[in-house]
């Protein structure tokens, strides 16, 4: 029997056999640590049912221990060179399929049909590329897969900014966006020594659940993404000159009166603004400035 992909000697062992060089621009940094790993999958509560996404699987050290939980797992590569690795190196596991393909490109949503099955619970696990962390989040919130969550390792730095709550010096545009579609935490902290190569950031594990209804109402869904992007332009600015700037100086008297409308004191600055707020503020700016 074969020990755990994830430890130094089994990689070593296997990035030798194949000649493997890491690709900086592809964010390739394998785990090592099998704690680490057990303890993404259960952040990720994955049961003999549950379906399970995986981008990335580099050689298999996170996709072995979710296919040893899991019902299925499907991991999405990018790498050509790690399909022949993978084959060999998830050969004992029948309960794995790997897809040669851009995750970013792919129609993630005939995936799930095609691959799980109805009802199914379906989380996406992965050690995320940390080039290209936030549009694949973003991806899988907005295209509201049939999906109960995400468990991610992903840059600390970004995982704080996603999970920050109103008022804190990481709360931005960022945090609302992923709070819109789920409720977010920072499960733990990761040192860099468990990867291979380090990185030169320190790292997280980021839990999103799913919210099965949106935890505020909109009349439209672009435009409070909108109001929200403009109301951060410029941190250190008020509330209401970032909205001055973004939709005209001649809305001065305007913008006013919706803020007082909705009780948010100009002088406050974006960062201090609840999801809740931002909801109302956006709804009155629509009606009143987009009839
Ligand atoms: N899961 C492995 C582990 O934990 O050891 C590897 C994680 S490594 C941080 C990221 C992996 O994502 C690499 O295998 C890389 O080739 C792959 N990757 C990078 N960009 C990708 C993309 N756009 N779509 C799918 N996979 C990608």
């Amino acid at each position: 029997m074969n020990k755990d992909i994830a430890t130094p000697l089994r990689t070593r062992a296997i990035l030798e056999k194949y000649n493997f060089s890491f690709k900086k621009s592809l964010g390739q940094n394998f785990l090592i640590d099998l704690n680490i790993l057990h303890n993404i999958v259960s952040a990720a509560n994955v049961q003999s049912e549950t379906g399970v996404i995986e981008i990335g699987p580099g050689i298999g050290a996170l996709t072995e221990q979710l296919a040893k939980k899991a019902k299925k797992v499907v991991a999405f590569e990018i790498d050509n060179r790690l399909i022949p690795v993978l084959a060999d190196t998830l050969s004992p596991y029948n309960n794995v399929k790997v897809i040669h393909h851009d995750v970013l490109k792919a129609n993630v949503h005939e995936v799930i049909q095609a691959e799980f099955e109805e009802q199914q619970q379906i989380m996406v696990v992965a050690n995320l590329p940390y080039y290209v962390t936030t549009p694949i989040l973003m991806k899988l919130l907005e295209e509201q897969l049939p999906i109960q969550g995400i468990v991610v390792m992903i840059q600390k730095e970004v995982a704080e900014r996603i999970a920050a709550k109103p008022g804190t010096k990481d709360y931005g545009s960022l945090s609302i966006a992923a709070q819109y579609y789920a409720t977010a935490k920072t499960v733990m902290t990761v040192p860099k020594t468990v990867f291979v190569p380090q990185p030169n950031v320190d790292s997280a594990v980021l839990q999103l659940m799913i919210r099965e209804q949106p935890p505020v109402e909109l009349k439209d869904e672009t435009f409070f993404f909108e109001t929200v992007r403009a109301s951060f332009t410029q941190r250190r600015k008020t509330i209401y000159n970032n909205l001055l700037h973004h939709f005209g100086r001649d809305k001065k008297e305007e913008i006013s009166l919706i803020l007082t409308e909705c009780q948010i004191d100009p002088s406050r600055r974006g960062e201090t603004l609840s999801i809740e707020e931002f909801a109302l503020l956006s709804n009155t700016l629509y009606s009143k400035l987009k009839k």
